[in-house]
């Protein structure tokens, strides 16, 4: 994969960095001490399209091919210091505007996309269970048909975005026996229609300005026009978003390192010149630290661009996806952990944003298919 991007993609990097810069920025500490969501930030992504990104423009999107988009993705992380709010536009995003976009149907892609990509509406993925997170087909939750209708009965937990949104994405068991081979079917559910019930927000140690919370169903009545794809394809549906996810999330992430890296390394600067001549010798293991991460950052984001790469080309994404998710997470967690140190070894013992991101980073590891999983789906395909 070439990462010497186009001009194309090299204004859509300077676009999205400058408009995050300007626009979701300002007053993250705020939002982030009072675990607030901007709604009207949110609002003012869709100008650009931001939770639309890979969606034809004839459904309300962007319209950007597949490593354009994971190249505007890790432009957000770079320039939005929201950590929480970068989360949110990928759950929605990833999980599912994709699954919508690639597996609903003419008036579902109608009725839904639009406002999904302009910044309108909310949507969050309802797929763990309290019995199931990485096991995540092992669910308990039930749309049994009757007639032409199916009851929706169950709870789901650590859904983000939820206590915001107007849509939720839920998968349901409709058939006990074939489990994950067919008998798992994904649902659109509409706040409007009281089709769901969200319960108190989550208190987590990080990502604040993302909101959490459980979302209940209690035998709610769906018509088939609520099922997205055909009966039964919710396994193969979710295991696509997952690929898209870790990718973009990824993304994300690297972005928001390189920034984080390239201000330590201006603070380095500073400090060795105000030291002096005489004192550089004392700044070399501090350049090694930055010299390592910088080499792992690289690599990770060739696994990134690559599993791009191959998405966009309709190749067999899975394992680079898993690839570069658990690079990705891992160096997010330990790269902004090596930053931290190394402000404090300068005598910069309180950089906020470090601080906060490195407890945002801690849930990359989990989220989206946890670090064992990624090694487990990476050992399959290496038939161990
Ligand atoms: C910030 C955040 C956002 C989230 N957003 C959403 C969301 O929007 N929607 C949603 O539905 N869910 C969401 N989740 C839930 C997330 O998907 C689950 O937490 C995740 O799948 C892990 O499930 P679990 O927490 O039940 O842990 P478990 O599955 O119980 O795992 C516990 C530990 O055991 C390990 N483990 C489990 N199975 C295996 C195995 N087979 N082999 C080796 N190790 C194993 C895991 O790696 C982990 O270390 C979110 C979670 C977080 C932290």
């Amino acid at each position: 994969m070439n990462l010497d991007f186009t001009d194309a993609q090299k204004s859509l990097q300077t676009e999205i960095i400058d408009f995050a810069a300007q626009h979701l920025n300002e007053g993250v500490e705020e939002r982030e001490e009072k675990q607030q969501f901007d709604r009207s930030l949110w609002q003012k992504s869709g100008e650009l399209k931001l939770p639309g990104l890979p969606v034809p423009e004839c459904w309300g999107g962007r319209g950007l091919d597949v490593v354009s988009t994971m190249i505007a993705l890790e432009a957000l992380g770079y320039g939005c210091r929201d950590n929480g709010f970068s989360f949110a536009i990928g759950a929605h995003l990833l999980a599912c505007v994709v699954p919508i976009w690639l597996y609903g149907n003419e008036d579902q892609k109608k009725n839904l996309l639009p406002s999904l990509c302009n910044g309108t509406w909310i949507i969050a993925n309802a797929i763990t269970e309290s019995e199931s997170g990485s096991d995540a087909f092992n669910m308990q939750t039930t749309a049994v048909k009757e007639g032409e209708n199916y009851v929706l009965k169950g709870e789901k937990n650590f859904c983000s975005n939820a206590p915001v949104a107007d849509l939720v994405l839920v998968y349901a068991t409709t058939n006990q026996a074939k489990g994950m081979f067919g008998g798992i079917s994904a649902f659109v559910l509409q706040k409007s229609l009281g089709h769901f019930e969200v319960g108190s927000k989550v208190n987590k140690m990080g990502l604040h300005t993302s909101l959490m919370s459980s979302v209940f169903f209690d035998n709610i009545v769906l018509s088939s026009t609520d099922l997205l794809g055909k009966e039964g394809g919710g396994a193969v549906m979710f295991t696509k978003s997952m690929i898209w996810e870790r990718i973009g999330l990824s993304a994300v992430h690297l972005g928001t390192l390189q920034r984080l890296l390239k201000e330590t390394i201006q603070l380095v600067k500073k400090r060795k010149k105000a030291a002096g001549r005489n004192k550089e010798g004392n700044f070399q293991a501090i350049s090694h630290q930055l010299a390592d991460l910088k080499v792992e950052l690289e690599a990770a984001r060739h696994l990134v661009f690559h599993a791009a790469y191959l998405l966009q080309n309709k190749k067999s994404a899975d394992l680079y996806a898993s690839m570069a998710k658990l690079k990705s997470s891992e160096l997010y967690k330990k790269g902004t952990m090596t930053l931290l140190q190394i402000h404090n070894k300068m005598g910069n013992t309180h950089p906020k944003e470090l601080i906060r991101t490195f407890k945002d980073a801690t849930a990359s590891t989990v989220y989206s298919g946890s670090s064992e999983i990624q090694k487990n789906i990476i050992a399959k395909r290496l038939k161990i």
